[in-house]
């Protein structure tokens, strides 16, 4: 359902990405891995160009983003973001902000807004507490309102970019846990992370990064039980 292949992204004289092909299937779901400035961040932004590559293609749903003759902003919809940071509009409820993209984005009215906004915020497990503000709400809770938000427009695929970093630990494991009931449900995902316990369980693949390359990838048990590229048993070697 993503397609990437050979993507190619330089700031100046500084090569974040090296030709990196990425291809996720229907319901499947990619983490990926790596040192800090390996190009997570970039690939990522990459997927719903909010950054614009040098060079290669991107197919997304049959779409290529990369083509002058694709509405962008259509494509994008089919294509839901989670940033470590919540982004959400302090003056607005957890229902309001949800509210907001869906009459934004997909133009719908006021009802159909409210009950589908109603409809996702139960799904995270915030049905009580969607008349909230972002600030009478955990950073957790912020983040599952960030999440119901996305799944809201109905994506094809779901990015996440740490999701959990920004949170106390303590709030990490309601995050998680509504990633990976999305996954049961049959979601397209790919996370950047470094819950790696979450990867272990959840993961169909695992995908390892240095230096705006990818190095690596399988499933969770060989990247992280028999990796076979010495940078990745670095990378696994630090973080166990
Ligand atoms: P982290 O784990 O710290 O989030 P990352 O793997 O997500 O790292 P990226 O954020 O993709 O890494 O950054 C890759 C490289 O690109 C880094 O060297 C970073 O400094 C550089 N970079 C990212 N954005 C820009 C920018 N807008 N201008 C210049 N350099 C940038
Ligand atoms: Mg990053």
């Amino acid at each position: 359902i993503v397609d990437a292949r050979g993507l190619w992204k330089r700031y100046g004289a500084l090569t974040v990405l090296h030709g990196v092909d990425l291809s996720v299937a229907e319901r499947e779901l990619v983490f990926i891995i790596g040192p800090s400035g390996s190009g997570k961040s970039t690939l990522l932004r990459c997927l719903n160009r909010l950054e614009e590559p040098d060079d290669g293609s991107i197919h997304v749903d049959g779409i290529e983003l990369l083509s002058p003759k694709t509405d962008i902003n259509a494509a994008r919809r089919r294509i839901g973001m989670v940033f470590q940071s919540f982004n959400l509009y302090p003056h607005m409820t957890a229902r309001q902000n949800v509210m907001l993209a869906l009459r934004k984005v997909l133009g719908k009215s006021r009802d159909e807004a409210d009950s589908i906004a109603a409809a996702a915020l139960h799904r995270v497990g915030l049905g009580e507490r969607m008349d909230h503000h972002p600030a009478q709400l955990s950073g957790g809770q912020q983040q599952r309102v960030a999440i119901a938000r996305a799944i809201a427009l109905e994506p094809r695929v779901m990015l996440f970019d740490e999701p959990t970093s920004a949170l106390d630990p303590e709030l990490v494991g309601g995050v998680l846990n509504v990633m990976r009931e999305l996954r049961e449900s049959g979601m397209t995902m790919v996370v950047v992370s470094h819950e790696m316990a979450f990867a272990r369980a959840a993961a169909d693949r695992v995908v390892f990064m240095a230096d705006g390359q990818k190095l690596e990838e399988g499933p969770p048990a060989q990247i992280f039980g028999d990796p076979q590229h010495e940078r990745t048993r670095a990378f696994i070697r630090q973080i166990d």
